[in-house]
């Protein structure tokens, strides 16, 4: 291998080490941006739960209120039926309070059924509690991971870029703005090794006359417009 396909070959490494790394630290803060977004949907439904709850407990409360003046009804009736003046005035007081009777009976009922929405929704507003601070303890969790693994990270992007620099100065010094271009273009897809005898980024092959001018260490670039290089076992 030519010193300039050698020193192409440790570049494009580096450079393909450095976007793995880069990749690493993307991923960590994207990670924890889905991870909030789904927590934010749980509060919602969360939210939602104990809006239901609320309506559910108010709605019993107020049938209870009626129970209470009803009963309250219902006594009254009964004390007015001690003293009733005769027989026309007991009879109607009592199927009066027959009707009270039953409807209060109905009622009783209703909040019964009340009562075991209100138990029904409660578990499972519990649940729901249960469930978003499972998913905030693992966001949590999810942040201490990524926070301790970020230092070591940048770390080694710094060493790379470092590196990455002392490499590039295999690089022609006339053909550096075309491969600055390169790279801001397709990142370290930029170089391209030449693979069978074609561009291992596009797979179209190489003249015989470029084949030999790489191997001979002149720099030359694909009709894709990668760098092309070729390493030792080509
Ligand atoms: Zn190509």
């Amino acid at each position: 291998m030519s010193p300039i396909g050698a020193g192409m070959k440790q570049l494009h490494d580096l450079r393909l080490k450095l976007r793995e790394i880069s990749d690493q630290l993307e991923r960590g803060p994207r990670q924890i941006a889905a991870r909030k977004q789904h927590i934010d949907k749980k509060k919602e439904e969360l939210e939602a739960h104990r809006a239901k709850l609320k309506q559910l407990k108010v709605s019993a409360d107020q049938k209870n209120l009626q129970l209470k003046s009803s009963e309250g009804r219902i006594y009254e009736l009964n004390g007015k039926l001690n003293i009733a003046a005769n027989n026309r005035e007991y009879e109607a007081l009592r199927s009066q309070i027959a009707a009270d009777t039953m409807a209060k009976s109905v009622l009783e009922d209703e909040i019964l059924e009340a009562l075991e929405k209100v138990d029904a929704s409660q578990i499972e507003s519990k649940k729901f509690e249960l469930e978003v601070a499972k998913v905030e303890a693992e966001l949590q969790q999810l942040i201490a991971t990524v926070q301790e693994k970020e230092a070591g990270l940048k770390a080694q992007a710094a060493a790379l870029q470092t590196q990455v620099a002392e490499a590039e100065q295999v690089v022609p010094p006339d053909l550096l703005p075309q491969y600055r271009r390169l790279v801001q273009a397709y990142g370290a897809a930029a170089l391209a090794p030449v693979v069978n005898k074609s561009c291992s980024e596009c797979f179209v092959s190489v003249t015989a006359q470029v084949y030999v001018e790489l191997r001979a260490g002149k720099v030359r670039f694909c009709t894709c417009g990668r760098l092309m290089y070729v390493a030792d076992d080509e």
